[in-house]
């Protein structure tokens, strides 16, 4: 089992410590650990600072090792329209294994938020969501996986969180399927909607249309910010995967590799 999205007290949203997230990971049963910190960027400033400080990152991890327990050490990058090279030069900070690339803005406003849903239906929210994404795809090219694609579904302004459903923005959802196919980049199964939304970001029909349009890499994450939650659903997860894909992935030094069943 495998757990690439986890936040540790590194990320501005975090409480717990990388040593006790990775023995929750263990005591879970999984194999391989990736912390996956924020790195996030409020378009009006007004949200203080979501970014890490490479010390504390470094720190937390460097010299952490859990005997039969992988650790990798990643980021959760926010992608903007505007901010390649704000990228670019997080990726110096030091080796990352993995790059998650997430959607958590869209016209300067926090999605997660009461503000973003003003004046919006849910269908209306979701799109502008999963545009703002395409545009961020499009734009992008250095991130490894789009993490949790169907993000706005469990966001807690959601008069009624859902899943997403395909079938209401296919063509959307192809094109940013497409985008991520011809760049070679991932999608992540991202398993915190289960009990938020009632089912995976994105369900299962997002990865079968992946699939069908020639995605390969695909990868499993919590999006954990407590030791409770580290490996939740993830073996529900990697059973759905590899019945799909009949492989999942994880990350070293920003390259795939992919566990068969
Ligand atoms: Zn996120
Ligand atoms: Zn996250």
């Amino acid at each position: 089992m495998f757990d690439f999205h986890v936040h540790s007290r590194v990320s501005f949203d975090g409480t717990d410590t990388g040593k006790d997230l990775a023995l929750a990971a263990k005591a879970a049963g999984l194999r391989e650990l990736c912390f996956t910190d924020h790195l996030d960027y409020d378009p009006l400033g007004t949200m203080g600072d979501l970014t890490f400080s490479t010390e504390r990152y470094n720190a937390e991890y460097d010299g952490l090792s859990i005997p039969g327990l992988t650790i990798r050490r990643g980021m959760e990058f926010g992608l903007a329209r505007d901010n390649r090279d704000q990228l670019k030069q997080d990726l110096r900070r030091r080796p990352f294994d993995f790059v998650l690339g997430s959607i958590h803005f869209v016209d300067n406003l926090d999605v997660y938020f009461p503000e973003y849903w003003q004046g919006k239906t849910v269908f209306d929210a979701e799109r502008r969501y999963l545009e703002e994404t395409l545009a961020c795809v499009q734009i992008h090219e250095d991130y490894d996986v789009l993490a949790h694609l169907t993000y706005i579904g469990k966001t807690s302004a959601h008069p009624a969180p859902r899943c997403v459903p395909y079938d209401d923005h296919r063509e959307l959802v192809d094109e940013i399927l497409r985008c991520l196919v011809q760049k070679g980049k991932g999608l992540e199964l991202n398993t915190s909607g289960m009990d938020r939304c009632g089912g995976f970001l994105p369900t299962a029909e997002y990865f079968r249309r992946f699939r069908e349009l020639g995605g390969q890499i695909v990868t499993i994450g919590s999006d954990a910010h407590r030791c409770n939650r580290v490996g939740q659903y993830c073996r529900e997860a990697q059973e759905l995967l590899t019945d799909i894909f009949g492989y999942v992935c994880t990350f070293e030094g920003r390259k795939p590799i992919f566990h068969k069943k």
